[in-house]
């Protein structure tokens, strides 16, 4: 093992020699306390910055193994110190001067979700592995090497003491980060146990900031569950919490404009994902397969079964093997719907504001002027009892102006000053005086999900594969975009990195002519349980910046590569 003695002394070396020379220091280098591995040294001062990760043995990190010896347990750990890392490395950033991106220091950005990120990794051993950017620091394109001295030998072992060790930390603080994440676990498993769709603990603060902010709104009403909802659970260390319990099942929620139902909807959506302490949705927990579903007019579909809501268009276009290249609102919402039937999602999430009108519902004057034989479109309002009872998939829906769930619904709610009211039964029986017409609708035939995926000989595997992401909106895999800007339930750009890669391995190893398309999701799905977000990445080491998706977004995002050939 080579030492920082000597890393310094080849700094020393090349200093002011021509950029290249900074290749040099690939390598790991034992530093007191911990493993400096230089993972990959940028070409030049303007590239993106170079990857560098720090390695504690797990003897000197000195984690408790009960912080991380279960899963869920562990990526809260591993959330918590890169959030301590980054607020030690934000105060140097640039502190170091120089050309382009000299100085540069980074690792990833966290939000309000708890995500599993290469950024940081503890291993069954303890050993703490952080991987961050650092711009190796230029005067135009020459060496500065004593400011990466600087930043190597001053700067990063203060942040690297300061918040990978356990004793340097609030152990208080450390703990309670581990007691929330294992409440959160508890209920998701309570869930199940009590056959509920969602909890939402009372107290909650579901509005956000802003639309552009994810932190909870100052001043907002507190989430109060109506008493004919409650459900009281014992959690393992917050003990007693009562809060509003969503019943499988078919759960409408209705109420006027502005009184909070998308922002219920939307919490639920992201209940999927556990979320910090503070946040305000920390007790917010939905079903993790949910999926949301809505109108995505211009996407496209590939061979998706969805004849069960679409039949017999005018052109004679088969819904069986349906594919478009510019899918209307209620074919795109039909398709969202089959997809999420075939990633296994228990749970649809349905705002009428974001739906086709036509895919949800026919009143009752249009059923008696235009009659069901020339309606293609079979409306989700005739499957959802169905879904519910055959497929044992329930349907959270938000309607405020449409009353006709008001039959199909098990439970009502209505959102009154963000306060949610059950209301069911005086819903119920102003219902039974407004009776649908009678249309009876014959059971759908279970969708076929068998649409095999061709490899793609323009993929190879020593050719170099350009993936870039935009934000939370798209996926480019060479010149081909994946538009994910209606996935709604994708909550990091880090997780559109790892959607990329993922791309990029299924079109190397998986796609064979054989294998569905389902059946490469659950692959890809099972790779990244199993090995974990690296073993998808190639190359020679493990690049710090990508997160976590969930293996419904892998479905996502293969239903919307417009480029795989079926
Ligand atoms: P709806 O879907 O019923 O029309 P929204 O959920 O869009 O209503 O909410 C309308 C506005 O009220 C939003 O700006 C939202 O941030 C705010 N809001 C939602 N819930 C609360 C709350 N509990 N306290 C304060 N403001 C809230
Ligand atoms: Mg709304």
């Amino acid at each position: 093992m080579k030492t920082s003695t000597e890393l310094r002394e080849l700094l020393n070396r090349i200093d002011h020699r021509g950029y290249p020379a900074y290749k040099d220091t690939r390598d790991a280098w034992q530093f007191d306390g911990y493993l400096l591995s230089i993972d990959h040294v940028q070409g030049d001062p303007f590239a993106a910055p170079s990857k560098v990760s720090v390695h504690v043995p797990g003897k000197l990190a000195g984690f408790p193994t009960e912080l991380y010896d279960e899963k869920h347990k562990r990526i809260a750990l591993q959330d918590f110190l890169i959030r301590q890392f980054s607020r030690q490395v934000q105060g140097f950033t640039f502190k170091a001067k120089g050309s382009g991106k000299s100085g540069l220091l980074s690792v990833s950005h966290c939000g309000q979700e708890i995500l599993e990120r290469t950024a940081c990794e503890i291993d069954k051993n303890g050993m703490v592995i952080v991987r961050m950017e650092i711009g190796f620091p230029a005067n135009g394109r020459t060496i500065n090497a004593r400011e990466l001295i600087k930043i190597l030998f001053e700067f990063l072992p203060g942040c690297v003491k300061k918040s990978l060790y356990y004793r340097a930390l609030d152990a208080k603080a450390v703990q309670k980060n581990k007691e929330l994440s294992e409440d959160q676990q508890f209920i998701r498993r309570e869930l199940t146990r009590l056959k509920l769709a969602a909890f939402v603990a009372n107290g909650s603060i579901l509005p956000r900031e802003s639309g552009i902010s994810d932190r909870p709104m100052k001043n907002a009403v507190p989430f109060t569950s109506p008493d004919s909802m409650e459900v009281t659970l014992e959690l393992p260390y917050h003990g007693n919490l009562t809060g509003m319990g969503i019943k499988q099942g078919i759960t409408l929620i209705v109420g006027g404009g502005y009184h909070g139902k998308s922002t219920l909807l939307k919490a639920l959506e992201l209940g999927v994902y556990n979320h910090i302490a503070g946040d305000g949705r920390e007790y917010v927990i939905t079903d993790d397969s949910a999926m949301k579903i809505r109108a995505e007019d211009g996407r496209s579909i590939k061979q998706v079964d969805i004849s069960m809501f679409i039949n017999n268009l005018p052109n004679r276009k088969d819904t069986v093997h349906f594919c478009t290249e510019d899918a209307s609102g209620s074919t795109s919402q039909a398709a969202n719907v089959v997809e999420a039937m075939e990633t296994g999602a228990n749970l649809l999430l349905i705002d009428e504001d974001t739906s086709a009108t036509n895919f949800m519902i026919r009143d009752e004057l249009m059923q008696r002027v235009v009659h069901r034989k020339s309606e293609p479109i079979t409306p989700f309002i005739d499957r959802v009892q169905e879904l519910s009872n055959n497929h044992k998939i329930s349907t959270i829906l938000v309607a405020g102006s449409s009353g006709s769930y008001f039959h199909k619904a098990d439970h009502i709610i209505q959102m009154d000053h963000y306060l949610p009211k059950d209301i069911t039964d005086f819903a119920k029986k102003e219902a039974a005086d407004f009776p649908l017409p009678e249309e009876p609708v014959s059971p759908a035939t279970e969708p076929s999900y068998a649409r095999t995926v061709k490899s793609d000989n323009s993929f190879r595997k020593n050719d170099r594969i350009k993936i870039k992401t935009q934000g939370k909106d798209s996926i480019l895999i060479n010149r081909d975009a994946i538009d994910l800007r209606y996935v709604e339930q994708l909550t990091d750009t880090e997780q559109l990195g790892t959607l990329g890669q993922l791309m990029k391995y299924a079109q190397l190893h998986l796609f064979n002519n054989q294998r569905t398309l389902g059946e490469s999701a659950e692959e890809l799905w099972k790779i990244l349980e199993q090995k974990g977000i690296s073993a998808i990445c190639e190359g020679s080491y493990v690049p710090g910046g990508f997160a976590m998706p969930r293996k419904q977004e892998i479905y996502a995002c293969l239903n919307r590569y417009r480029a795989l050939k079926l």
